[in-house]
């Protein structure tokens, strides 16, 4: 039997989804399907294919069985009608931006980005006519007064890297029901569709890093799009097979679908781990302040209790000692790794002004809200004592 029922639970669908046994030799785990490209049983059934008219199999950078597998289950788990695999998370975000975007359009974009998102709007589309403008989408209010007849997109995270700062989704969205031709953009690889679920709160493309959480085991890079079916075509079409080319590897898809048959006992350990961490980081006498959705006095509690299921695994800190303060912590963790990426079982710590965000010149990072002193933890899946230790050693050997 094949399980596409959406009346099943999240964890359910995380491992059944899509997939039916009987019509692979009775394989409980999905075969790989490793071809780059699929026969035609003749050249007519060929020309259909090509003119769109037949559903079959042609090239593996179009579609394959083992990606198709993998996008109806992200489809279902996000709440969107389709999904698109990509080679890497930024080969998710170019690629629909890329679609979406012709030179005289403009695009909003939250204050704060992941550092190659950043460097893509402004180092690349940006010099092929496209404006972007940055607005705090915090207030709703500049938001509308931002919106021009040529805004096409509007694009933020939520969480946003490194700040945490949260978009009210819901309320972003509103605002576009006033205006045809605006496309709403969630960067969702902070939360997964497991804590968060962007479309279901009006978003109408949601774009994953599945290196991430997604994955969770830190072996492979993959993206992923949702949207509609008709967006999904177009950036099928143009974005991922004309513009980049950045196909994900049946073998990556195979993989990233291990990874999510745990995906929500991984975010239920990530985000208990990280609320302990948290709490213990506001009470030191070392830290100035902690940005975490899960503490009371994160500004955005509120809506952080009603958007996201939980807290989510990542924690932004900032140490009294500043960039120097900054650099002895990092280098006296022994369990916390030294490291980019996030949502892995392995806690990583890292300093975004010298890593993820070094492609911002500092009055950027300035400008974005990421001071020099910012430490940003991807809480693993360790035991909880061992990672209170390992922070507790650290950040005595600040003072
Ligand atoms: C890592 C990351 C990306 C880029 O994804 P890759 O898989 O590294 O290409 C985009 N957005 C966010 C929020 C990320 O953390």
């Amino acid at each position: 039997m094949e399980h596409n029922d959406k009346n099943l639970g999240f964890s359910t669908r995380a491992i059944h989804h899509a997939y039916n046994a009987s019509e692979n030799h009775g394989a409980l785990v999905p075969p790989i399907c490793l071809t780059s490209t699929f026969t035609f049983p003749s050249a007519e059934y060929g020309a259909a294919c090509f003119a769109g008219e037949e559903s079959g199999h042609f090239y593996t950078r179009i579609s394959n069985p083992t990606l198709a597998l993998l996008e109806a289950r992200m489809a279902s788990l996000e709440g969107g009608e389709a999904a698109i695999a990509f080679g890497s998370g930024m080969g998710a975000i170019t690629a629909t931006l890329w679609t979406l975007l012709r030179p005289g359009d403009e695009i909003i974009v939250d204050q704060t980005l992941y550092g190659c998102t950043f460097a893509f709007l402004h180092h690349g589309i940006a010099e092929f006519g496209v404006k972007v403008r940055h607005v705090d989408l915090a207030n709703i209010s500049a938001l509308r007064d931002a919106i021009t007849p040529a805004t096409r997109v509007i694009y933020f995270e939520s969480p946003a890297n490194p700040s945490m700062s949260l978009v009210d989704i819901k309320a972003v969205a509103g605002v576009t029901h006033d205006y045809e031709n605006i496309t709403v953009v969630a960067d969702n690889t902070y939360c997964t569709p497991y804590l968060q679920r962007p479309i279901e709160l009006g978003a109408d493309v949601v774009v994953h890093s599945a290196t991430k959480y997604l994955s969770g085991h830190g072996d492979i890079t993959a993206g992923i799009a949702v949207t509609s079916k008709e967006i999904a075509e177009r950036i099928r079409l143009v974005g991922l097979k004309d513009l980049t080319g950045a196909v994900m590897s049946p073998q990556d898809a195979f993989l990233l679908m291990r990874g999510m048959k745990t995906l929500s006992l991984r975010m239920d350990r990530h985000c208990s781990n990280a609320q302990v961490v948290a709490e213990m980081l506001e009470m030191h006498p070392e830290v100035e302040c902690v940005s975490y959705p899960g503490l009371a006095s994160f500004p955005q509690f509120e809506l952080a209790s009603h958007q996201m299921k939980l807290p989510g695994g990542m924690i932004a800190f900032e140490l009294k000692g500043g960039i120097n303060a900054g650099r002895r912590f990092m280098n006296a963790l022994s369990l916390f790794s030294r490291a980019v990426s996030l949502g892995d079982a392995e806690s990583l710590a890292q300093h975004p002004a010298s890593m993820t965000h070094s492609t911002y010149t500092p009055e950027e990072r300035a400008q974005h809200g990421i001071s020099e002193g910012l430490i940003r933890l991807s809480v693993g899946l360790e035991d909880i004592d061992d990672l209170l230790a390992d922070l507790s050693q650290a950040l005595e050997s600040v003072s």
